[in-house]
Formats: C-alpha cells, structure tokens, sequence
C-alpha cells in the first residue's frame, strides 16, 4: 500500500450524483488535499441492469461544476487504469480464479427458486436466511461436468465459521462482527460480473488505497473485504464509515421525501458554496463550530476527528436558510451572472442592466435559489394584467388624478436619487390631498399588476422614467 493518503469516489452510475454521494466526495477531497494526497474517481459498474444511460457524465459534470477535482479517473486516466470497473473483468476473473484455486470460493448453481425456497424454509425454522452452501459439497468433475453442459452458476466467496472479525473504523473505532451472522457472498455473477464486494476489495488494492471512505451501510459487509484481503495476502484499507444522511422525520433520505440528486439544486439556481457548505456541515463541524465555511476552509481544516457518529439530517428548510445567507452577500452584478441565464430560458429581456442590476436589488432578500427571483421580478417584464377590483380601483378618479400626477411631473421626478425619488412621491400624496391606499393603491396596481408588493420608490427606480410613464399611460382613461 502507498505511504501517499490515496482516496478514492466509488460512485455506481445508476442515476445522477446523490447528495450522499457528494459529501463522501467532499471529504474525500478535502481529506486528499489537507494529507497532500490523490483523489481517485472510480465509476462501479459492475450492476449492468441498474446502469442509467448518461449517469457517468452527469456524475463527472457535476462533481466538475461543484469545483471536486479529481486527480485520477476515466476523464483524467492515470497510473492505475482503466477506471471504469466494466473495462476491468480480466483482472478480476484472475483473482476469483486465485480463490477458486485456493479453496476459498465456489462455484454454486443454485437456481432462484431453490434460493427462494431455501430461504422460506430457514424463516420458518426461524433461522437467519443464508446459504446453506449444499454447492460445496459438489465434487471437482460434478461442478466441471455441469460447467460443461452449460449450467449457469456463480461463484460464492467461503466465509470462515465463527471468526470474530475485528477492524478499527476510523470514525467508530473498533467494530466486531462474528462471521457467522454473514452469507457466503456472490463475488461471480452468473452473467460474468464481479459483485461491488470482490470488485471494490481487488480494485482498492490494486489501485493502492489507503483510506475507504464510504456510508456506514458497509459495515456489516466490511467482513467479507477483510476475509477477502486476507485470502489475497495483501493489508485491507483503513476504513472511514461515515454517518448516513437522514430525512427530518429520520428515515433515509430518499427521492420520496426530498429531492437527492444533486443537479437537481444546480438546475434551480442553488449557489454552488452553500451546496457544499451544508452538504458537508451534515456529518463534520469545525473546531470553532462555526456554520460557514468555503470549499477552501474545508481542505484546510478537515480532520477525520471531527467528522461525527451519529446520522445527520438534511432539512431542506436550512439548506435554503443558508442559500439565502449566500445570495445576500452576493453584489447585486454577481447575483445578476447568476440569474440572467434562468431569465433568459423563461423568454424575459433582461439586457436593460441598469433594471436588472435594480431587479436584483429587490430579489435579494426574498430568493434562495437563482431561478426564484423570476418569480419575484417577472412583473417587472411582463405586461401586466389587472384584477377586476383592481381594475375598479384604477378607474376611481382620485387614482386617475394620482397617475395623472406623475405623468404631468415626468421631467420633474428625481429619477436616479432614491432619497430624492422617495421624497417627491411623498409630497405627491399632500399636494394631490390624497392619502395612504387611495394614494398608494393605484400607484403599485399600475406599477406591479397588485396592490402589495414592493415600496412605491422601489417600483419607480426599478422601473425608470420611461417604463414608469407607460405602465401609467396604460390604465388613464
Ligand atoms: N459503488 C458503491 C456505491 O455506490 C461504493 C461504495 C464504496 O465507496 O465502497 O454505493
């Protein structure tokens, strides 16, 4: 094994980038760069039925968009290649036929139904359901002949009895699992796959990893890895378990509860560092406890140590506290980049940057994600339709004398001073002798199509003169 920290991203493409998945990522990561190692991607695609189509690509773009690099992998290549586990079956028929020579691994042909069957008579004996390993005991020449007439089999990895298995996890300590509560476990499928477990132990290996990181529901198969790096004669990986990621109401997260893939935060506009600040705060804190931190921070202050025990929680109502924290320390010409694309795709004319830079402005506060300031600003670029009250309101003649006000005065209106802007349109009320809704109401109707939303002086100087003018000219009769 290398005396270099090598980390390796083991993520199986059968659908798009899992938020889990991103924060074994980030850990990985910042744990390569604080230990000046190499971060390794290694696409697991052993599970031919489960593959999704573009999964690889969207895994790769979206680690590259979330700013992960990494240092080895199928886009990358690199000393220890092919990265993609499909490219890689010779390799790993060398070594099951390494266990089949040494006695370690079978071959087994049990069908489906005997399995099944099997399995409901030990549930009814009230026994823990595992193979009840009736294939070891077939002689070389039955299990040669039945090769040679074409039965379909897989091979089985053979478990020692009543071992006690005993590793020192990095976040749990020391974890001990008596061989007996696990099954012999397919390392060969019958369609001439490896399973992840023969797969991920030779590859671990082979491509000298030094630490696994990897969500706890590999602990009770950490076992068979051990047995399996113990039949090869090589030293196992230290293995990192990291806590599972929960919804609120504390089952797994999942696509029924939440939306887990991580494209989908990127496709509404979630600032890219506060993914990865409440990503990673879910399971790690830092020695301060401080709640924000950068991609930066967290290479440079990651500590296995701190990484926590028990489960985290992801509430979808922090992450998008935390968002809207990020959007409110943008400059309104940042939050503007950011949004103009998702103004673009909806068909608005964003290109007046003066308005926008202003739009901005008003968005800020109310958005968490980019794409929602459309819906807080899109009043501002379409043509406006009115309520019928509304429409009642806007006939009444003390509204028309108000927008008759500002039509008259057009030149006059300080325009580009808002103290000055909010000022005139206050004097507006006194000499008109026309107060509070009576004043207010038909302004923001013919403004903003409603009779709540922004401040009257937001709207002018949202607006300008000109829009301003003929969204009033509009509804004068
Ligand atoms: N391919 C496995 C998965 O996606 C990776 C587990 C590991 O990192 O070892 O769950």
């Amino acid at each position: 094994m290398s005396n270099q920290v090598r980390v390796r991203l083991a993520p199986s493409p059968t659908g798009y980038l899992h938020l889990g998945t991103l924060r074994v990522a980030l850990y990985n990561y910042a744990f390569a760069k604080k230990n000046n190692g190499s971060f390794i991607l290694r696409i697991e695609d052993t599970d031919q039925n489960r593959l999704v189509d573009d999964a690889v690509e969207n895994i790769i773009s979206t680690l590259n968009t979330i700013g992960v690099d990494f240092d080895e992998g199928p886009n990358k290549g690199g000393d220890y290649g092919p990265y993609v586990q499909s490219e890689r079956l010779d390799i790993y028929k060398k070594y099951i036929n390494e266990l089949i020579g040494k006695g370690f691994a079978y071959h087994c042909f049990c069908d489906k139904e005997t399995l099944d069957e099997m399995r409901t008579a030990q549930i009814e004996r009230k026994e823990d359901p595992k193979y009840d390993r009736r294939c070891l005991k077939l002689s070389k020449e039955e299990v040669e002949l039945r090769i040679s007439r074409g039965d379909s089999y897989v091979i089985r990895l053979k478990m020692p009895d009543d071992r006690i298995f005993s590793f020192d996890d990095a976040i749990r300590g020391i974890v001990e699992i008596n061989s007996n509560q696990i099954d012999d476990q397919v390392i060969l499928k019958s369609d001439g796959f490896p399973t992840y477990h023969l797969a991920a132990c030779v590859d671990d290996h082979l491509m000298e990893i030094t630490h696994v990181f990897r969500g706890e529901e590999w602990i009770s198969s950490t076992p068979k890895h051990l047995w399996l790096y113990e039949c090869f004669g090589v030293q196992a990986p230290k293995f990192v378990h990291l806590p599972l990621i929960m919804n609120t109401d504390h089952s797994k997260l999942s696509k029924r509860k939440n939306d887990v893939s991580v494209e989908n935060y990127l496709q509404k506009g979630y600032p890219v560092p506060a993914i990865i600040n409440y990503i990673a705060l879910i399971g790690w804190h830092t020695s301060d406890d401080r709640e924000f931190f950068s991609l930066t921070d967290l290479c440079h202050e990651f500590s296995l140590d701190r990484v926590n025990k028990a489960n985290g929680v992801f509430d979808i109502v922090k992450l998008n506290w935390m968002a809207g924290m990020y959007i409110r320390e943008m400059s309104n010409e940042d939050l503007a980049d950011k949004c103009r694309p998702f103004f673009e795709n909806a068909g608005f004319d964003v290109s007046d940057q003066r308005k926008f830079l202003a739009v901005m402005d008003n968005a800020k506060d109310r958005i968490f994600c980019y794409s929602q300031a459309i819906e807080h600003s899109q009043m501002f670029y379409k043509d406006l339709s009115f309520s019928e009250e509304d429409q009642e309101v806007l006939a009444d003649a003390d509204s028309q004398n108000v927008l008759k006000y500002f039509i008259d005065n057009a030149d006059n209106i300080p325009w580009d001073d808002n103290e000055e802007l909010a000022q005139f349109i206050k004097a507006g009320s006194k000499e008109l002798g026309i107060k509070g809704k009576k004043y207010f109401f038909p302004l923001r109707i013919s403004l903003f199509g409603s009779s709540h939303g922004p401040d009257i002086p937001k709207l002018f100087a949202i607006l300008g003169k000109n829009e301003t003018i003929q969204r009033m000219e509009k509804v004068l009769h």
